[in-house]
Formats: structure tokens, C-alpha cells, sequence
């Protein structure tokens, strides 16, 4: 028995058959076309599940499950899309219409709770009960993991920390809130707050890197701060303390095992990891007398999401 995991993005869908073990025995990644309505999506899905199994040489009667991970608000007990700004969906049954497509048992959730999920079934947080992960990418994403569950919410509607306010009419963000915590800690704010420490730095070594690399991007503070830059190394303090306010809050009101960082941010390692540790565990409440909340990078890559929803099934 084999089981589908689907990344379902704005841009591209990533699609792979996954073992009862969590290893990926094929995989694969198709554009998503967004001529097409959610149907006509489904049918490109099942298409490409068709031929992953013709190419490991698998029966297709033995895909056992289905599971969609799709960015927005999916009401996982309800197989329905209620909202993704991404692929402009509004209340899309998205189970029944694979199911109806497939022949086979179907189940969706949001796209960061089945990045948890994988972490938590096969990644980097097993054998942990309580976990969160936290993705940092253009958005800030998160899975709240309680005593073994899944934790959204009514209709699945919460769980969203990157919408929590860390700063009082702060910057706007695109939820419609201001000061959300993805404002600050998102790679997309790594960015500006990149290109703001340029503008006032004109001989940072940022701009040197940006030249190399051929464009600014969540690595430039990074890089310059390793090779010694001032400016640079403030960006990234800033930064990673603007990660850590919202880790803190997390932190108080879960106190999980582990805190799980994943995004294109978390390829900076132990850069970024250690001292998110340190501050973390030291704004904690009486961190002295209670055990320390691990922060651990994601250890699945960008196939978290689709592992995590082929767990969905199994
Ligand atoms: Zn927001």
C-alpha cells in the first residue's frame, strides 16, 4: 500500500507516493493552472498520481489514501476549502471532488498543519507530543500540535500565529490587520528590512553580496553578517529577536517539547537556531524550573507538506 501526498501551491503542486514509513517512493511537481477551476486541477492531480505510479512501477488500485495540503482556511472535518486567497478558492469540497475523480479515499487539511504533521510523524519533532511548527517563507505559517492532535480551531479556522499582533497598529499586513507577527518575521520582512539597512548603509557589505548573488534576497544579511558587516549583523539580530517575540508568546501559552522552524529562513541553521533557543528560553516564565522548549530546524525539507498530507490517509 502506497498513500498520495499533495502540496497543493499557487504556483506549482508538488504530488508524491509515500510509504506506511514516511519515505517518498516517487515524486514530482506540476504547474497549477489557474485557467482551470478546482475540477479541472483535481484531474491534472490524479493524472500526475497515475503516472508516479506507472513510473515506480506501482499499481494505481494500490494508492490507499489521498491527502491535500492546501494554503488557507480548510476545514479538514469537512473536506472543504472554506478560503484560499492563493488559488482564489471559496468553499471548494475538495475531498468529494478527488474522491469523486480518484476512486479513492480522500482527506485535506491547511497546508502548514500537514508540514507539522510530517514533522511530527516522521520528521523532526517524533516521539514528541507537543509541538509547533513554524514556517517562515513569504508568510509566516504554523501547526499546533496538542498531546498528539492537530490543533485548528472551530472549522478549522485557527492555529494561524503568523496573524498574531507583536506590535500595536504596526505595519499593515494583507490579512487586513496591522502588526501581525509574519510583518516582522516572514522572509518577506527579512527583505525590507534588508533593503531599509542598505538605503541607510551605503558601504555595508549587503550591497557587494546583493551584486554577487544578482539580487537581495533572505540569504543577503546573512551572508554579510558571517563576513563581519555591522549593519548586516543588526538586520539579522533584529530579525531573529522579532522571531523570538512571537516564539516567546507561542511558548507561554503551549510550552510544547519543540518549537519546529521550517521555510526557506531555516536553511540558515545553527545561524539562526542557537540564539532563537537561548532568547526564547530565557524569556520563557520561570524557564528556571521548567523543562527547556527545544528549537529544532525542519528536517524534511519541502517535502514536509507532502508527507505530512499523505499522513493525513494512513
Ligand atoms: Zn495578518
Amino acid at each position: 500500500m502506497v498513500y498520495a501526498g499533495v502540496d497543493v501551491g499557487g504556483t506549482n503542486i508538488k504530488i508524491g507516493l509515500v510509504d506506511i514509513k514516511g519515505t517518498v517512493i516517487a515524486d514530482n511537481s506540476i504547474r497549477t493552472d489557474k485557467n482551470k477551476d478546482y475540477k479541472g486541477i483535481l484531474e491534472d492531480v490524479v493524472g500526475d498520481i497515475k503516472l508516479l505510479c506507472r513510473q515506480a512501477g506501482i499499481d494505481y488500485h494500490d494508492v490507499a489514501g489521498i491527502g491535500l495540503g492546501v494554503p488557507g482556511v480548510v476545514d479538514s472535518r469537512t473536506g472543504t476549502v472554506s478560503y484560499s486567497a492563493n488559488l482564489g478558492w471559496r468553499d471548494v469540497p475538495i475531498v468529494h471532488g478527488i474522491e469523486v475523480v480518484s476512486g479513492i479515499r480522500a482527506e485535506a487539511a491547511n497546508d502548514a498543519n500537514c508540514a507539522a504533521w510530517g514533522e511530527y510523524k516522521f520528521g523532526a519533532s517524533r516521539s514528541m507530543d507537543n509541538v509547533i511548527l513554524v514556517t517562515l517563507g513569504t508568510g509566516v505559517g504554523s501547526g499546533i500540535i496538542i498531546d498528539g492532535k492537530l490543533f485548528d480551531g472551530v472549522a478549522s479556522a485557527g492555529g494561524e500565529a503568523g496573524h498574531m499582533i507583536i506590535v500595536k497598529d504596526g505595519k499593515q499586513c494583507n490579512c487586513g490587520l496591522k502588526g501581525c507577527w509574519e510583518r516582522y518575521a516572514s522572509a518577506t520582512a527579512l527583505i525590507e528590512q534588508t533593503q531599509e539597512a542598505m538605503d541607510k548603509h551605503p558601504e555595508s557589505l549587503m550591497h557587494e553580496v546583493v551584486k554577487e548573488q544578482g539580487k537581495i534576497s533572505g540569504r543577503t544579511a546573512f551572508i554579510a553578517a558571517n563576513k563581519g558587516d555591522d549593519a548586516a549583523k543588526k538586520v539579522v539580530e533584529e530579525y531573529i529577536s522579532y522571531i523570538a517575540t512571537g516564539l516567546i508568546n507561542l511558548g507561554n501559552i503551549f510550552h510544547p517539547n519543540a518549537i519546529i522552524i521550517g521555510g526557506g529562513v531555516s536553511n540558515e541553521g545553527a545561524a539562526l537556531i542557537d540564539p532563537l533557543e537561548d532568547m526564547v528560553n530565557s524569556g520563557l516564565l520561570a524557564s528556571e524550573h521548567n523543562p527547556k522548549v527545544r528549537i529544532i530546524g525542519a528536517s524534511l525539507g519541502n517535502k514536509a507538506g507532502l508527507i505530512g498530507a499523505a499522513a493525513l490517509v494512513m
